[in-house]
């Protein structure tokens, strides 16, 4: 029996045990992963992993002595098969049980994947967790050409990566520019232009047909006939919600685990967080993000993981606290660190602050005036400053924002 069993040990598994203890939690808390590994880091897997920077001794999210200072069990390698919310009990792949008395779902999510012909041949990669990074990294090693289908930032991360490691890559995207989901086009053909400099070649608004070869791929055909040389195939195409467990038994779950501000589940001993939790956040359905204040969505971030979790951390020791938080999410290509905070839909107005072409520069998006997102480019400063602005509602003067003799920061009082 285990006052709190964690089921997925990833980031919000882990934020939410420490975050317990954090806040008083004094029971035995397990935490249950089907990954052979202590929870890790996955951004480097796309990016300095990949590239062959770092080896996987520095990805570990927390070091073994820290989970056993906080008295967290760890149970690595053991998948939960089913919960039985009656007797309050959960199955494990060992043949094991354990009875709780709270249970937090952190489940995560899993790629996407193809469906078309040939998705079945040898050297089609898929890249969610370290064994997938060490596969593509090691066909890398075998490869002189690789074809990316998606232009999200998966696609692109590892298009990059790829190129650093001296791979001929192609990206076939469906949509007509990168990101198209995330980002406004000024972004898309930032980023495009970054890629091309370094000898990616797109195939925009391009569908894949199927794939072509022999026990291994060898080609990509998409759906005009043009026919694309691949040793490699790398495919990001987004992400589905680990949420069967909590369906099955009998969680209200809509593209998600739904749950409401408090992280709390349609059965109160259960909480939910991280990418397989969908929520109402007020701030992204007030910039338009949702259809009404209570939409509920999922956001893949470390940001919302670590977030969610320490609100349901809260919620568990009884101290909750509604989550309301402007999101922000990072990525890496090539030597751009590319930070966007808050959101670009719905925007009226784009405000640059210095030149696209220096490779540094922030866009600030504005909506009836007042300030909804950011993104930038090589400007830490500005993406930290823009957070504030973006969570205080600002309405500053576009002229202001524009100068650059101005630090952003100081446009809070406006
Ligand atoms: C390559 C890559 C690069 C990324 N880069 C960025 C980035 O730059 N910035 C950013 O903000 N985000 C990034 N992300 C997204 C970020 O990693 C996720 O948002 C984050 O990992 C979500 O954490 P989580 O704990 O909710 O879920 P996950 O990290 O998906 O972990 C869930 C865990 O639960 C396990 N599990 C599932 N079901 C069960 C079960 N029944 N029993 C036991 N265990 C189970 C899973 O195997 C997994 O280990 C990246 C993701 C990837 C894959």
């Amino acid at each position: 029996m285990a006052d709190l069993v964690i089921i997925g040990a990833s980031y919000a598994g882990t934020q939410l045990a420490l975050a317990a203890r954090a806040n008083g939690f004094a029971g035995n808390i397990t935490m249950v992963g089907d990954e052979p590994h202590p929870p890790y880091q996955r951004p480097p897997l796309s990016k300095a992993f990949l590239r062959n920077e770092v080896d996987a001794s520095s990805l570990p999210l927390q070091s073994p002595e820290r989970f056993a200072e906080e008295r967290i069990t760890l149970r690595t390698g053991v998948t939960a098969l089913r919960i039985e919310r009656e007797g309050r009990k959960v199955e494990l792949s060992d043949g094991s049980e354990i009875g709780y008395a709270h249970l937090a779902f952190t489940t995560g999510a899993r790629c996407r994947t193809l469906t078309c012909e040939g998705a079945g041949l040898g050297n089609v990669h898929y890249l969610r967790n370290l064994a997938d990074a060490c596969a593509i990294r090691d066909a890398a090693s075998r490869s002189r050409t690789a074809v990316v289908i998606g232009g999200g930032f998966i696609g692109l991360e590892v298009a990059a990566a790829l190129r650093t490691l001296g791979v001929e890559v192609a990206v076939v995207e469906m949509q007509d520019r990168l990101l198209q989901r995330a980002v406004p086009p000024l972004i898309s053909t930032f980023l495009m232009r970054a890629h091309a400099h370094q000898g990616v070649r797109f195939h925009l608004s391009s569908r894949v047909r199927r794939l072509l070869g022999h026990g291994s791929v060898e080609a990509i055909e998409l759906e005009s006939g043009e026919v694309i040389a691949a040793d490699m195939v790398v495919a990001g195409l987004g992400v589905v919600p680990n949420v069967e467990l909590a369906q099955a038994c009998g969680l209200v779950v809509d593209n998600g685990i739904v749950v409401d501000r408090y992280a709390r589940t349609s059965d109160p001993r259960i909480v939910a967080a991280g990418d397989c939790a969908a929520y109402p956040n007020p701030w992204l359905n007030a910039v338009g993000q949702g259809v009404g204040p209570d939409r509920c969505m999922r956001v893949e971030s470390i940001q919302s993981a670590n977030d969610l979790a320490r609100v349901a951390a809260a919620t568990l020791a009884g101290r909750a606290t509604p989550y309301e938080a402007v999101p922000w999410f990072w990525s890496d290509q090539y030597g751009y660190k590319l930070q966007m905070a808050g959101a670009s839909t719905g925007h009226e107005q784009i405000v640059l602050r210095g030149d696209m072409e220096s490779g540094k520069f922030t866009a600030l998006y504005l909506r009836d005036g007042t300030l909804i997102g950011a993104d930038t480019v090589n400007r830490p400063i500005d993406h930290l400053a823009a957070r504030r602005l973006i969570a205080a509602r600002v309405r500053p003067d576009p002229m202001a924002l524009q100068d650059e003799s101005i630090p952003l920061k100081s446009l809070a009082a406006a």
